[in-house]
């Protein structure tokens, strides 16, 4: 993949790392290649290793437009597999995991079978909120069908900071649930707002947000928070944010603002075919420098 990105700094992948390790291989002859390999591995890992995917929309129906809901399955097969060998800390599902159904039951019935094949990951799983995952089944349902008790919340791993967000809420403040909102009008409450402020104060380490709907757009964007230029003011006077991962618009996009850089992934529903996938592996390091290996269409990032 060619980096669409223009930002100089954003380099290196898992791509390019195996090129350089087939670099140092080739000078190297001598020793084992197993053990050279497992050694650059072990360089590679950061204090934290997570695994990433957004926007899998699984259904059990035929493709609309670009988007293959069956195929995520099998798509999500792939990633099940490349996380194996990465052995993530843990990995989040950055939102909208299943698209509508005819019926409740048949909404409930996609989440069913999505989470039985997400099981298939040996590590801890967190959960991002999106537009789809709450549009018919309301929070309550989705959480426990996802097993996980909020829909915002904080922990600390490997000296990092992690925060999910939920902004799956209409502008007057009431939570997404049984279609009674528009995909536009995503909003963070106040109560959220004052909760990530006293959340990011309490801790000096720096801290990884995660989100559905993107921050880094403008309040009018149709694909944005809406009060987006507010969340930003909350993580840039924590002055502890280094990152913000999100999904929602289904392409790849980066910006850095105010000093954080914002990281839009691609998503995994689509197009048709094992080359039209998407997800990643974000090491972040304990000198600060993180490094997003992304796979099939998922751009890759180096920020030191
Ligand atoms: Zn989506």
């Amino acid at each position: 993949m060619s980096p669409i990105n223009p930002d100089s700094r954003i380099s290196l992948g898992r791509r390019a790392f195996l090129q350089q390790g087939a670099l140092v291989l080739g000078g190297l002859t001598a020793a084992p290649l197993g053990q050279l390999a497992a050694a650059a591995d072990q360089k590679q890992r950061g204090a934290v290793r997570v695994g990433l995917v957004t926007d899998l929309h699984y259904a059990d129906k035929p493709p609309g437009g670009s988007r293959h809901y069956r195929e995520t399955l099998k798509k999500l097969d792939e990633a099940v597999t490349q996380f194996k060998k990465d052995e993530p800390d843990f990995v989040v599902f950055h939102g909208d995991l299943i698209d509508s159904g005819k019926s409740l039951e048949q909404e409930k019935q996609h989440l069913q079978t999505i989470v039985t094949a997400i099981d298939a990951i040996p590590y801890p799983r967190h959960f991002v909120l999106g537009n789809h995952c709450v549009d018919q089944l309301t929070k309550a349902e989705f959480l426990q069908g996802v097993g996980q008790k909020e829909s915002y919340f904080s922990f600390d791993r490997g000296g990092y900071h992690f925060v999910v967000l939920d902004s799956c809420f209409k502008s007057d403040g009431t939570p997404y649930g049984r279609h009674n909102f528009k995909w536009t009008d995503a909003n963070m409450p106040a109560s959220e707002l004052k909760w990530l402020k006293d959340d990011l104060q309490q801790t000096k380490l720096p801290t990884i947000v995660f989100v559905h709907q993107p921050l880094d757009l403008k309040d009018t964007d149709a694909h944005a928070v809406k009060n987006s230029s507010e969340v930003r003011k909350v993580l840039e006077s924590a002055g502890n944010v280094a990152a913000v991962f999100q999904g929602h618009s289904h392409r790849n996009k980066y910006a850095e603002i105010g000093g954080i850089h914002y990281c839009t992934m691609v998503a995994m529903v689509e197009g048709s075919g094992p080359t039209n996938n998407g997800y990643s592996t974000l090491d972040v390091y304990a000198d600060g420098s993180l490094v997003l290996n992304g796979s099939r269409k998922q751009q890759d990032y180096h920020w030191s």
